[in-house]
């Protein structure tokens, strides 16, 4: 059966803090609800190449998304415009890069940041414009879109992280405590979701260094978390997709036949069964 699948990108979330600092989330894991898998993001290590990687599959390199100044839609096949032609809905609180990706650039906050048009690949979207905007704001304009539009596919996008570490560094309190908020915030949220059977992925974008920044190879700007919650996965511990295959992977569980992203079938239970036919759309 095809499956309602929520994806939380913790924007700038080194592995090692996630796995220190996120006790609600390690509290799922230790009770087998979730599974936390590590991953390498690809590179470079920057925002908008990697949300282009992570709802495309594809690396920053191969889609041209290489830095974080690129202002254009991307040419890509989405998990956006893949949902879209399989008659899904979508929702997305995030930034407003992610508007400029998959809806409209450049970004009009007038006009954008509350989106609820049809013919957008982000149907539902309430996009924002400040790196100090509240992440529990965020997760409140999440709900709010969920409660009201049901969506297939919902993107939820804090920025609180990343902004913390570029003021402060990975290795410093405030970047630590910001982790513990975001994962406080989650514990108001996931227990509906899980209650009502969404899939759900937590992960970043990318790490973050301790001299403010992020954009190269080292461990921690590159080690990023995953955390997996729901039946549609295997939760078997060696089965740590590629930043690559989450786009596919979200496929398979929205049901989105023929996507031909690749994927982590490791990660996922039976993806025969969870397979509906895929009609694309007359273009
Ligand atoms: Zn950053």
């Amino acid at each position: 059966m095809p499956k309602k699948v929520i994806l939380v990108v913790l924007d700038g979330l080194a592995y090692t803090t996630a796995e220190q600092c996120m006790g609600y989330l390690q509290g799922l894991k230790t009770q087998g609800t979730s599974t936390l898998y590590k991953l390498q993001c690809e590179l470079p290590s920057k925002s908008r190449p990697l949300y282009e990687t992570i709802l495309t599959g594809v690396t920053p390199v191969l889609s041209g998304i290489v830095h974080n100044d690129i202002n254009r839609n991307s040419n890509q096949q989405s998990i956006f415009s893949l949902a879209r032609e399989a008659g899904l809905t979508s929702a997305a609180a995030a930034f407003h890069w992610f508007s400029e990706l998959y809806n409209r650039s450049p970004y009009d906050p007038v006009r954008d940041r509350h989106t609820e048009d049809l013919e957008q690949l982000i149907q539902h979207g309430c996009f924002y414009h400040g790196d100090h905007y509240p992440d529990n704001y965020v997760y409140l304009d999440a709900e709010s879109l969920r409660r009201r539009h049901n969506p297939d596919f919902m993107l939820i996008h804090p920025m609180n992280i990343d902004n913390a570490g570029h003021h402060e560094g990975v290795d410093s309190s405030h970047y630590r405590n910001t982790v513990r908020i975001s994962d406080g915030e989650l514990s108001k949220y996931l227990p509906t979701w899980i209650e009502e059977g969404y899939q759900v992925l937590i992960t970043s974008d990318h790490g973050m260094n301790n001299d403010k920044s992020h954009g190269g190879i080292l461990p921690e700007e590159r080690d990023i978390p995953l955390y997996v919650i729901g039946e549609g996965f295997s939760h078997q511990p060696d089965a740590a997709p590629k930043q690559t295959e989450l786009c596919g992977s979200i496929c398979e569980l929205l049901g989105i036949a023929g996507h031909g992203k690749p994927m982590a079938a490791k990660v996922l239970v039976d993806t025969q069964a969870l397979k509906i036919p895929y009609v694309p759309a007359a273009v």
